[in-house]
């Protein structure tokens, strides 16, 4: 908390008013679905209503709990007015316009609102021991929930049931639910990079792309892994190759003090010497955590420059339409020297 209000004097505002339940579960420790958090200098108050009195009592640490009777803003703009608050910011990627009219309409003659930009995801990049910790938890549920489940996998069985069985065998592991939507694609369904499994059964002598994450203590993993059921051919063999090649390169290009576009450039590089950038078509990878896409993104422009404890998934993939995708990424954390691959399952191209 000081260190958002230690900025409040170069983002001319006098309390902060944070919406979005990440942020307020970052600043606060408050995990429930409905909640307000006023931070000011001297003292914040986190706004929730009967539901959550006990849970945020239980939660939450280094600010003041109120329960609201009615809307948490009407309860807000009074305390706002109660304590003579006068630049009031707001989470302007956040914050719905419905609820900025709102919030506008009650706030006391005198108080003005002020857009702030992503202050609190930019503390939010370099995690603590404590968040890395929980991120290791996360990525060894996902990595054990993958093997728990690689025998039932095989042609003839269907996507959605494939999908299944990884969100089960993750809950058995200790996960309190998939980080996203599991992506179970089989043959060219693999070259769309955002698959929803389908009751179509997994092909045989077909790739099969699985991308998965687990959260645990509310953190996040991402892993993908592209398998092969059946023996592969040797185009195939060199694809997986290739985009082996590139998820290295970008590893081996992690380490405090370089951009992450410079991490992205690593990776493409590779598909270029390959002839297959024109197949790469999304970033090298993002920043994750209390969410699944976090700043920085690993890609063209982001100028960000990596620190260390910054955790973020290295993922290139190639996808040629009508005969399938396949893509490599793992959770990794920045260290000074380099980075630490987080992810235990191995690369070696999986054939079932
Ligand atoms: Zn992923
Ligand atoms: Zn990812």
């Amino acid at each position: 908390m000081n260190a958002l209000t230690g900025r409040f004097a170069d983002l001319k505002i006098d309390a902060f008013l944070v919406s979005a339940p990440p942020n307020i579960r970052y600043l606060s420790g408050f995990t429930g679905s409905n909640a307000l958090l006023l931070v000011t200098p001297s003292r914040s108050t986190l706004f929730t209503d009967p539901r959550y009195t006990i849970q945020a009592g239980e939660e939450t640490s280094g600010c003041a709990v109120k329960t609201a009777r009615g809307p948490l803003l009407a309860e807000a703009a009074q305390l706002i007015a109660r304590r003579r608050l006068k630049r009031i910011g707001f989470e302007r990627g956040r914050l719905l316009f419905d609820v900025w009219q709102r919030l506008k309409d009650a706030l006391p003659l005198g108080a003005s609102l002020k857009p702030v930009g992503p202050v609190v995801e930019e503390l939010r990049m370099i995690k603590s021991p404590g968040e890395i910790a929980h991120i290791r938890a996360s990525v060894q549920a996902n990595s054990l929930a993958f093997e728990a489940a690689l025998p039932r996998i095989r042609p003839g069985v269907r996507e959605s049931e494939i999908a299944a069985e990884l969100e089960y065998q993750m809950r058995r592991q200790g996960a309190e639910k998939p980080s996203f939507d599991t992506i179970v694609a089989s043959g060219p369904r693999s070259a769309l990079v955002h698959a929803q499994p389908t009751s179509e059964p997994a092909g045989a002598n077909q790739l099969l792309l699985i991308d998965m994450g687990a959260t645990r203590n509310g953190y996040v993993s991402d892993m993908t892994r592209t398998l092969f059921l059946g023996r592969p051919g040797r185009k195939v063999r060199n694809m997986y190759d290739s985009v082996l090649m590139a998820q290295l390169a970008g590893i081996a290009a992690v380490r405090e003090g370089v951009t992450a576009e410079q991490v992205d450039r690593a990776t493409r590089r590779v598909l270029r010497a390959e002839g297959l950038d024109r197949a790469f078509v999304h970033s090298t990878g993002h920043g994750l955590g209390l969410e699944i896409h976090e700043p920085p993104r690993l890609g063209r422009k982001d100028r960000t420059v990596l620190r260390a404890g910054m955790t973020i998934t290295i993922e290139p993939g190639v996808y040629m339409e009508g005969f399938g995708g396949i893509r490599i990424e793992d959770t990794v954390v920045v260290t000074a020297g380099g980075c630490e691959v987080l992810t235990p399952t191995t690369k070696e191209f999986i054939a079932l």
